[in-house]
């Protein structure tokens, strides 16, 4: 049995050990996750039983930077943050690599970053990844709010010339890693370190809170006040316990949308246990994983932190965390049937929320709805037929008055069709062009995304009344590269249509059934 853990210096909240548990089980990796909490004097002694027992590590506060100088390799990404969260030992070398960085593409992809303006709170380990992730995908500014900026100004220059000695990682000359500051010296993000009390007049894309601040057991804390939140669209908290700061409940009274930092914490476990194993954990199971804690997130903070009646728990958890996770409502050993409680769950997540199908104009939505209904006796809708029987027009009539036009109504009918129970509904192709859409429907229990290759579609699909397409039945091309990121993050279930309209179905049941 292949033995993993996690490094760090205080590790009784963590919940990785219940992450990987529950991952190991459902990819057949025979493995164990141990917590590894030591004082800052035994990190050489740790690495040198990790190199010599082959055992995979996780590393986490205050550790990341500090493992650096002990590893034979590092890959780019560590690199380029200057922080490592992950060491894979093997054959008497150690890798390190920074699966946070997956972990923040994960949460943030469906965004775009390229052009925005963004403001970061803190400027400690986790936040260095996030402004690489902004600087990578081209972000217009990053703000770095700090409680003391003048450490850093004064070498920081503008991102044309970024001197920034002052902060230079301490990385060891033999792996001639070109830092943080090096890499973000080549990219075109405008970099200000800024203080807390000049951030009035700030407003843009996304404020990001990259400090502790309320994290349990401080949460009443709130690093910035509601003034300076209102001036933007989106706010993202890398606290994932509780599942909701008081800095995301403000921004969910202001109308932003929120974000915690629960995807990125499943993200990065999903990346590190790639590495060590050397395969790809598919889709459809990532989805699953993600699926499973985010239903059960407020559990996992209540059970972990928010409640103080449940140290004692908490206890029993992290001695038990090595050999065997926690059901986390009922305090009782979970052995493997965890399919079984998965099984259940979504049992009865499917009984009330929709089914959604997504995917492109020709990949057989409607076929494909149609055939579940008719099996599973749900009702069916199409998004595009409401539409037309709610608005006495033409899809293609409301087209003739804008894209955008059509959007906003396409928006309203997903948001009415969705309040039916046992329904399932095959939504136009473009649905997932709008954040709003996006957004909406991130959290839904129940998405198939239908794939079918274009060539496919464009040699069977009459493309005639498809408003985008009619012209240019070629463009289903570029259509589909703006939107398979989309699909993909957001679908629950993933169905490839690319033989008959029976196998679809087949298929589809097949990957359902385990749900009933
Ligand atoms: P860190 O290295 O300790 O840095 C936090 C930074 O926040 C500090 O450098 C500091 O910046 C600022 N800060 C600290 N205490 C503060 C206070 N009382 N008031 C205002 N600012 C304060 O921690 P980290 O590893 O970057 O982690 C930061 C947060 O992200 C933590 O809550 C952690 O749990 C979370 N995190 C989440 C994930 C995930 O997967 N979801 C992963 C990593 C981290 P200045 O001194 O410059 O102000």
């Amino acid at each position: 049995m292949k033995k993993n853990g996690l490094f760090g210096k205080s590790l009784s909240h963590s919940i990785s050990p219940d992450i990987h548990r529950y991952i190991y089980n459902l990819i057949n990796y025979d493995a164990t996750y141990e917590l590894i909490e030591f004082e800052e004097n035994k990190l050489k002694e740790n690495i040198d039983n990790i190199r010599s027992k082959e055992i995979n590590v996780n590393i986490t506060i205050p550790y990341k930077e500090k493992v650096i100088p002990f590893l034979d390799e590092i890959d780019d990404v560590a690199k380029k943050i200057g922080a490592v969260n992950t060491i894979l030992s093997k054959n008497n070398v150690l890798k390190g690599y920074n699966t946070d960085y997956y972990g923040i593409h994960e949460t943030l992809k469906q965004y775009d970053i390229s052009g925005k303006i963004f403001l970061v709170l803190g400027f400690g380990g986790a936040a260095k990844t996030i402004i690489q992730y902004l600087v990578d995908n081209n972000a217009k500014k990053v703000y770095i709010a700090s409680r003391t900026p003048e450490k850093y100004k004064s070498s920081f220059k503008k991102y044309t010339n970024i001197n920034y000695n002052e902060y230079k990682h301490k990385f060891v000359k033999k792996h001639e890693a070109y830092s943080y500051e090096k890499s973000l010296n080549s990219a075109k993000t405008f970099i200000e370190f800024i203080s807390y009390n000049k951030l009035d007049n700030i407003c843009g894309f996304a404020i990001i809170n990259a400090t502790p601040v309320g994290m349990f057991p401080n949460i009443d804390g709130c690093p910035v006040c509601e003034n300076i939140i209102s001036n933007f669209k989106l706010a993202f908290d890398l606290i994932y316990a509780p599942n909701e700061t008081k800095f995301l409940k403000l921004a969910k009274s202001l109308n932003l949308i929120t974000i915690n930092g629960l995807k990125m914490l499943i993200f990065q476990a999903i990346k590190a246990i790639e590495i060590w194993t050397n395969k790809e954990i598919d889709d459809n199971q990532k989805n699953k994983i993600f699926l499973f804690f985010e239903t059960k997130k407020n559990s996992i903070s209540t059970y972990t932190l928010d409640n103080p009646v449940n140290e004692e728990l908490k206890i029993k958890k992290i001695q038990n965390s090595a050999s065997n996770m926690i059901d986390i409502q009922n305090d009782k050993p979970v052995d493997n049937k965890l399919v079984d409680i998965d099984k259940l769950e979504n049992k009865l997540k499917l009984r009330n929320e929709p089914i959604y199908i997504i995917g492109l104009p020709g990949a057989g939505k409607t076929t494909l709805g149609k055939a579940l209904s008719e099996k599973l006796g749900y009702e069916f809708v199409d998004l595009d037929a409401y539409i037309e029987s709610k608005s006495n027009m033409k899809i293609s009539e409301i087209f003739l008055q804008g894209e955008d036009i059509f959007r906003e109504v396409e928006k309203k009918a997903l948001f009415e069709v969705s309040k039916k129970r046992n329904t399932i509904i095959a939504t136009g192709g473009g649905i997932v062009t709008l954040p709003e859409n996006r957004i909406f429907l991130s959290d839904k229990p129940n998405i198939i995304y239908v794939d079918r290759d274009c060539i496919n579609i464009l040699s069977d699909v009459n493309l005639q009344n498809r408003p985008l397409l009619k012209d240019n039945p070629n463009k289903i091309f570029e259509i589909f590269n703006k939107r398979k990121d989309y699909y993909n993050s957001l679908c629950t279930y993933y169905v490839k249509n690319d033989s008959s309209l029976e196998e679809l179905v087949e298929n589809t049941l097949k990957i359902l059934k385990d749900k009933y």
